[in-house]
């Protein structure tokens, strides 16, 4: 008898869940797109969009996913001839290198593996580019395929340790509004972000925040398509210009509501810690689980280096593949795939997956994900250790 029936959570790294608040400020008819409402939420928005990543300047939308805001940042900030200083700590950094190594960027890579970014390496990598080719350093806030978080204002002091030019361009799809990120405070010259992981809406916009310093190098870049070019956006003078044609209309009724919700009624600080709380409770299950020799452990060993928006685990013996299974269908629960681990044609790919819990989510959301594992595992046969959930309940105190 199926137990799957009621509220199903969709638990994986974005798309995340949509407050019903969200998609009721979308159900709606087509709004006039050149004068009235639309115009004024859409000012409204790109304050909201700011004050969410902690910054004055510029700020603009683009249609399009996170991979949309990878080019529109890249495609801003380089000129022929210039290279970038990429770090990896997962696939989500290495595919935003590869992008940019496929728009013909020379790219220096820094790959980490799974450990966060070293800025002692990126001193030296940028102390040894005395012709300063280096226009920008590229790195993931909360690499969503290892679960990785890296230092951003460590990084950011390596760097200017050097006194070198090179902007700091940090993709925070994952972390935005579920991790503390502060971008003028923290020196980050360019910010991405999307609209379907922590902004609890469906995927469809890519954002991108710009420093005065990185709007001057925009303003010269050389290899800038239409679309993509950022200088039209933030010095429009037609509304439309904003947008590089028809905006995104319910995506901005949508934002505007999920950025009260963030901003004015929770309050940003209160979010992070929100998902801070969370994070803690399933670290401490995983330990708990991976008691003995079970085998079940967190891709990130160092509670330093874990982003609060997602978990990235190992299940072994084919035992998360066997699990993402089992919850789906018995408990109404959709766990990740592992990403960047094994080809689903392999064997091993079984073995990893990933919790999202990211946006919308709360106590009895993480909890019951938790002990519907645990549940899935007992009925499953899999080795764990004991007492996950009260391991989980201790860590929320
Ligand atoms: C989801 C994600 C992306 C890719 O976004 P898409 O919308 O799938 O193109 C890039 N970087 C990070 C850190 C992400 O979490």
């Amino acid at each position: 008898m199926p137990i799957a029936t009621g509220h199903t959570y969709l638990a994986i790294p974005g798309p995340s869940v949509i407050p019903e608040r969200v998609l009721n400020a979308m159900h709606r008819a087509s709004p006039n797109i050149y004068e009235g409402e639309l115009i004024a939420q859409t000012e409204v928005v790109f304050n909201q969009l700011k004050r969410l990543a902690g910054t004055q300047h510029h700020v603009a939308i683009y249609i399009a996913n996170g991979h949309g805001g990878w080019e529109a940042a890249l495609s801003n900030m380089f000129s022929r001839g210039d290279k970038a200083l990429a770090l990896g700590s997962g696939l989500f950094g290495t595919n935003w290198a590869k992008t940019a190594q496929r728009m013909q960027i020379d790219v220096e890579m820094l790959d980490f593996g799974r450990a966060a970014a070293d800025p002692e390496q990126v001193t030296a990598a940028l102390a040894a580019d005395r012709e300063r080719r280096i226009k920008a350093v590229l790195v993931t806030h909360v690499d969503t395929a290892s679960g990785i978080k890296n230092d951003i204002p460590a990084l950011r002091r390596a760097m200017d340790e050097t006194g070198h030019p090179a902007l700091l361009a940090v993709d925070a799809i994952a972390s935005l509004g579920c991790d503390e990120l502060r971008m003028d405070e923290w020196g980050v010259d360019v910010l991405v972000g999307a609209s379907q992981k922590g902004l609890m809406l469906p995927p469809g916009l890519a954002l991108i925040w710009m420093s005065d310093k990185a709007a001057a190098v925009a303003r010269a870049a050389d290899r800038k398509t239409p679309y993509w070019d950022i200088t039209q956006r933030i010095e429009a003078s037609q509304y439309w210009q904003h947008f590089g044609g028809t905006p995104p209309t319910h995506h901005i009724f949508g934002l505007h509501e999920a950025l009260g919700m963030m901003l004015d009624e929770e309050g940003l600080d209160a979010a992070w810690a929100r998902h801070g709380r969370l994070a803690r409770a399933i670290w401490a299950a995983f330990d708990a689980w991976g008691a003995g020799d079970s085998g079940i452990r967190l891709m990130v060993e160092n509670p330093a280096w874990r982003g609060h928006s997602v978990t990235a685990a190992t299940i072994p013996n084919g035992g998360a593949g066997a699990l993402r299974r089992w919850m789906e269908q018995e408990t109404g629960v959709t766990l990740g795939i592992g990403l960047g681990m094994a080809l689903p044609s392999e064997p091993e790919y079984d073995d990893f997956l990933r919790i999202g819990h990211m946006g919308h989510v709360n106590a009895h959301m993480v909890l019951g994900v938790l002990a519907c594992m645990d549940a899935g595992m007992q009925a499953l046969g899999i080795a764990r250790g004991r007492g996950a959930i009260e391991a989980a309940a201790a860590a929320l105190e």
